[in-house]
């Protein structure tokens, strides 16, 4: 994170699913059309689009922040020390590896340096993120981090009072929980709570 403040749901405009970039029939043609995409700044400074990975129907999807160093590099989410973290809490805690689920990024291309996504880019890359859930049709998204939570929670509360309970949306729930690298900073306390998070999740999905 950088000392930039924090984007608020509010400041970010709604975007129709009808807008840029046009509404896919399929995944893969929605990862076509974003792996040509210049919509916004990031697209100068990638090596690669990272779309997303996983099962297309999952019952459970993850949305994280953004690519950092090494996703950029294979074009794949969560595949650095963060995704590992992932991978091991989402095996113990719900018993599913990663072809279980669906992961994606509120944006998808890497913002230079890991910096916090700017709200342009959040507002132009919104909707591939609301096309890959429509298309996907998740039952449960569980948010990794306040940028992924305060997006699809519609809200500028933070993040630590945000997880620890479900929400509905729409005729989904969201289960918004820490960013496995804010577990990685903050240790115990933190992993103890996004353990619990993800066992809400895992309760949410066969209630
Ligand atoms: N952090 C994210 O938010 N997403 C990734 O894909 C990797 C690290």
């Amino acid at each position: 994170m950088t000392g930039l403040r924090p984007v608020l749901a509010a400041e970010i405009p709604r975007q129709r699913l009808d807008t840029v970039p046009g509404v896919a029939e399929t995944l893969e043609a929605l990862a076509a059309t974003a792996s040509a995409c210049t919509l916004c700044g990031l697209s100068a400074g990638r090596t690669t689009v990272v779309f997303g990975m996983g099962d297309p129907h999952a019952d459970l999807m993850f949305v994280g922040e953004g690519p950092g160093a090494e996703e950029d590099r294979q074009g794949l989410p969560f595949v650095g020390k963060s995704g590992q973290l992932l991978d091991q809490l989402m095996w113990e805690e719900m018993g599913r590896r990663r072809d279980r689920c669906y992961i994606a990024n509120v944006v998808k291309c890497r913002p230079p340096g890991n910096r916090d996504p700017q709200p342009d880019e959040i507002t132009a890359c919104r909707p591939y993120l609301d096309q890959q859930i429509e298309l996907i049709d998740p039952r449960v998204i569980v948010t990794l981090g306040r940028f992924s939570s305060q997006l699809l929670a519609d809200t500028s509360t933070g993040i630590t009072k945000l997880r620890g309970a479900i929400y509905p949306l729409g005729d989904r729930v969201l289960v918004p929980t820490y960013h496995p690298a804010a577990v990685l900073r903050g240790g115990g306390q933190t992993m103890a709570e996004m353990r619990a998070d993800l066992v809400r999740a895992k309760r949410a999905l066969s209630p």
